[in-house]
């Protein structure tokens, strides 16, 4: 089961990883984008973790979440994660308790928001090529419970993420480099494998 305990450190534990991790993603936008990938979401979860609720259930925190993200994070990828944990969130409704199969549920609701608000599809050199899969593989290992369900989603995000280094970006800024995109990790899916580790980290 997951609950808002667990809502609360996933976001407490992504920030740390972020802000870890924040030089990392920051140069692998400077390769591909304009350098600030670090520094947005550094900024972003910082706020997420200043706006958690307590006495709420886990889609509260995690719509919280979202829209400190939303409202804090610069460039394309505030708007999206943003998103995706409000959409998470709205998917696991006023459960106290979510199991494995509803937090299935709400990574796939996340992933289908960023793909309404971006347009981008798997394939196209984003975060979604580390998110997608990553739902994917959480919802199919959901019988499991959600600490193997999460290191599932882990592994298949690391899979997805290491993908897109051959991969020309198509959306976001990187697609303005055309072929010179190739041969680059994308920071995007780079930051996603932070916030599928933070989630196995915290159920484990
Ligand atoms: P910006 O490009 O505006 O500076 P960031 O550097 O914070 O924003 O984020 C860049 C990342 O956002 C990219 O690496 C990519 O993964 C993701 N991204 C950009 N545009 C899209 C999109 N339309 N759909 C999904 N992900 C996107
Ligand atoms: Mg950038
Ligand atoms: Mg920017």
């Amino acid at each position: 089961a997951f609950t808002a305990a667990e809502a609360a450190a996933w976001i407490r534990r992504a920030a740390e990883l972020v802000s870890a991790d924040a030089d990392r993603l920051t140069r692998l936008d400077a390769a591909i984008g304009d350098g600030d990938h670090g520094l947005n979401l550094d900024r972003g979860f910082a706020a997420a973790v200043e706006a958690l609720p307590g006495g709420v259930p886990p889609g509260r925190v995690l719509i919280a979440a979202g829209r400190a993200i939303v409202s804090k994070t610069g460039g394309a990828s505030g708007p999206l994660y943003g998103t995706a944990l409000r959409r998470a969130g709205k998917a696991l409704g006023d459960t106290e308790e979510a199991s494995a199969a509803q937090l299935g549920e709400a990574l796939t609701a996340a992933v289908t928001g960023i793909r309404e608000l971006g347009g981008a599809q798997p394939g196209d050199k984003t975060m979604l090529d580390a998110l997608t899969p990553a739902a994917e593989a959480f919802a199919a290992s959901a019988e499991q419970g959600v600490p193997a369900a999460a290191r599932a989603a882990l592994e298949a995000a690391e899979q997805g993420a290491e993908a897109t280094v051959p991969l020309v970006a198509r959306k976001g800024r990187a697609s303005y480099l055309g072929e010179r995109s190739a041969g680059h990790l994308d920071p995007g899916a780079a930051s996603s494998v932070l916030l599928l580790r933070a989630l196995a980290d915290v159920t484990a």
